[in-house]
């Protein structure tokens, strides 16, 4: 995940940054709500930097990044990088994981090859009791043939002659 919630300031720094005066004491201090601007409604947690204004303007959130949203009109991402809690690093998380494109699922790979291979075992048999292949036969079995070449390739097997 791109933020870093150890990055975020801690509440009681955060909020004097944003010019608050934090009065009371214990965990939930008053101060003035900077969004419908009363002045002693605004409450903010230090421990976890809940805020919520009593005042009922609506102003309300879990934790300083939601405050850093609502205060500064800002989205997730800008409000995390604006307080220095985002890791924005595309290039290395691309190198890191190189990009294969996703195979077909063994199970899928599995069904289709055991449908070719009774084909092949009917075309087989029809053979041995001297019946001709038809047209339509030989076209399936030449399908099977280049659809196992496929999953071979897709898993990696080199399955050429
Ligand atoms: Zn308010």
């Amino acid at each position: 995940m791109p933020l870093i919630r150890d990055r975020l300031p801690e509440p009681q720094a955060y909020y004097e940054s944003q010019d608050l005066a934090l009065l009371g004491k214990g965990t939930w201090r008053t101060t003035r709500c900077a969004f419908h601007g009363g002045s002693d409604s605004m409450r903010v947690n230090l421990r976890n930097g809940a805020f919520v204004c009593m005042a009922g303007c609506g102003a309300r959130g879990g934790d300083v990044l939601a405050y850093h949203m609502a205060a500064q009109g800002l989205g997730f991402v800008e409000a995390a990088k604006d307080l220095g809690a985002w890791e924005d690093d595309p290039q290395h998380e691309a190198t890191r994981r190189p990009r294969r494109p996703s195979g077909l699922p063994a199970r899928d790979a599995l069904a289709l090859l055991r449908e070719d291979a009774m084909v092949v075992a009917i075309a087989a048999g029809n053979l041995a009791h001297g019946y001709p292949l038809s047209e339509a036969d030989f076209e399936r079995l030449r399908e099977g043939a280049a659809r196992i070449q496929r999953i071979a390739d897709e898993v990696g097997v080199d399955a050429r002659w």
